[in-house]
């Protein structure tokens, strides 16, 4: 028992943080999917990114591929919340199956802007990390050459576009904020006449999350972050807080977090990415305090009432 001197360990909890609209409804559809067809619903590519999410729906009567032709006959199949090239529906709508897609509307609405800028004849430059799965299904909207990948202020550097004029770009969901404002600097510093997006396609959930893990870690002396290692948004918590000054680790859930690694600290800042669901928090949370005395404080930076409504197919069930 520790006497009323020991220190007292604060927790400092991000407020947004954790489950975003998109992954809710990604979430609500499959579930909503096997009750309206029964099990088993596939699902290409993980719904998002988070085991303990696709383990439950795993449980529940979710089988997990990567491509549709492992999707058999006759069975109902799940687009992911982070959207697939224009050819995966065309696929499934060729082989007459039942295709419910659970991209988040906020991908979808990069992908229409994709194609008004395609519709204008300009070539498109897409801001965000090489293989994701988005990255995979926003350069999917058009054809191959119509798109060019960046990821770096050097990547802008080495571009040499054919007519200048003609340059649009739009950025991945889910991209650091501070990052992604140098490139687009870069961008516009070389290609003045470049056709930006109203604004910046980092979604309300990754900009909320990323202020708040930056206002947490300024009082920290070590932030955890919730999430998967290929979540990206999850990964750039981590980023923001280290370059805010304070070291971060991201930790899937209670059985990953290293307590030497937290020795000594006085305040741990906690977060959680779009895709990491709550019960993993609290396990974290539960697992500190069943080793420190301490408290819990929480710390808000913007309050979020974002829902999005499930596809008509669903509709007659939600
Ligand atoms: Fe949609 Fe943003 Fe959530 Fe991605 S992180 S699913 S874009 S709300």
């Amino acid at each position: 028992m520790a006497s009323s001197d020991t220190p007292q360990l604060r927790i400092l909890l991000a407020n947004p943080r954790g489950f975003c609209a998109g992954v809710d409804r990604a979430i609500k559809i499959v579930e909503l999917a096997i009750k309206k067809f029964g099990a088993p619903v596939y699902v290409r590519h993980e719904i998002v990114h988070n085991r303990y999410v696709v383990e439950g729906l795993e449980a529940k009567g979710a089988v997990f591929v990567d491509e549709l032709d492992e999707v058999p006959e006759g069975v109902p199949v799940v687009f992911s919340a982070h959207g697939v090239p224009k050819s995966v529906p065309a696929e499934a709508e060729r082989r007459e199956m039942i295709y419910v897609d659970a991209t988040c509307p906020l991908v979808s609405k990069v992908h229409r802007q994709v194609e008004r800028h395609k519709d204008r004849g300009n070539h498109i430059l897409m801001i965000g990390h090489e293989g994701h799965p988005e990255v995979i299904g926003t350069m999917g909207q058009v054809n191959e050459g119509s798109m060019t990948l960046i990821e770096t202020v050097e990547d802008v550097d080495n571009l040499s576009p054919e007519n200048p004029a003609k340059l649009s770009y739009v950025t991945q969901t889910t991209l650091s904020v501070d990052d992604t404002s140098d490139i687009v600097e870069r961008l516009e510093e070389r290609f003045p006449e470049l056709k930006s997006p109203k604004k910046e396609d980092i979604c309300y959930a990754t900009t909320n999350r990323q202020i708040a893990v930056k206002a947490i870690a300024k009082e920290s002396d070590r932030v955890v972050v919730i999430g998967a290692p290929n979540s990206s948004n999850s990964r750039r918590l981590v980023e923001v807080s280290e370059k805010s000054g304070c070291p971060a680790v991201l930790v899937q859930r209670a059985t990953d977090l290293d307590f030497e690694w937290l020795k000594g600290a006085k305040t741990i800042g906690i977060s959680a990415g779009a895709s990491a669901p709550e019960i993993l928090v609290e396990e974290v949370i539960s697992a500190i305090f069943a080793r420190y005395e301490g408290y819990l404080e929480i710390f808000t930076t913007a309050e979020e009432d974002v829902t999005f409504k499930v596809p008509p197919i669903l509709k007659d069930i939600a």
